[in-house]
């Protein structure tokens, strides 16, 4: 049977990036095992204690994860510090390819590499560093998140701000590599309806009630950044080469 590990830097991260082919594996009684590096617990909701919201979004994620049809028992929550993974690099690769080791996964899905969020790099960087050691056959496709929030993907982003963003990183660079790199897709139109419930399970994210100064999910790019995930496929950089 065929074992894929999808590793989300925070709970809901695997839902938006590859939820519908998550669903559809398991459809086909697929293994997936999904691991959670931290569990987001500074998602900056100023209404929730960390300690609460890590606890809350842990719960959300078991519920998430029944919808796209995997059970308690197959997912792990690493508990490094949301926010802060390089920090936990050592102990992080370590814990990975013990997990990569045991299970021998077929496939793997990680963030896209330059993500935009330091935590998805992180998780990226340190799948890929444990996989150089393993001495099993596999594939890795990265799922990309918060990249869908730059230009050109967003139209609000002005610009000037593009060009901003342009001159002080390499932000651009890698929106123009992720139109190179998005060379695989899934269909995922039988399965679009178990990733949308699952993305309501994660309501710390969704409810506008929860947030001061920041956007609930559904705000973000007016709306526009959340309509990327609600497509019926959803699009991944097979990756080639780790060298
Ligand atoms: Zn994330």
């Amino acid at each position: 049977m065929e074992t894929t590990i999808v590793f989300a830097p925070h709970p809901d991260d695997e839902v938006l990036g590859c939820g519908g082919t998550i669903a559809l594996k398991r459809k086909y009684n697929c293994k997936v095992l999904i691991v959670y590096m931290t569990n987001g617990e500074n998602g900056k909701l100023e209404k929730f204690k960390p300690e609460f919201l890590g606890k809350m979004r842990q719960k959300e994620a078991i519920l998430s994860s029944q919808k796209l049809m995997v059970s308690e028992s197959n997912i792990f929550f690493l508990g490094f510090k949301d926010g802060k993974l390089s920090d936990d690099y050592i102990k992080a690769l370590i814990k990975i390819k013990k997990i990569l080791n045991y299970y021998k996964p077929q496939q793997i899905f990680i963030p896209f590499e330059n993500d935009g969020h330091p935590d998805h790099t992180e998780t990226n960087r340190i799948v890929i560093n444990a996989l150089k050691s393993v001495n099993f056959s596999f594939t890795v496709f990265e799922y990309p998140l918060w990249i869908w929030l730059q230009y050109p993907w967003i139209r609000e982003t002005s610009i000037k701000q593009f060009v901003k963003k342009f001159i002080k990183s390499n932000i651009s660079n890698s929106n123009f590599n992720l139109i190179k790199n998005l060379n695989t897709y899934v269909d995922i139109s039988t399965t679009i309806n178990k990733k949308s419930s699952a993305l309501r399970c994660h309501e710390s994210q969704l409810n506008r009630n929860n947030f001061s100064n920041i956007n609930s999910l559904y705000d973000v790019g007016n709306g526009e950044f959340l309509s990327y995930f609600l497509k019926k496929q959803e699009f991944f950089h097979k990756k080639r080469s780790f060298l």
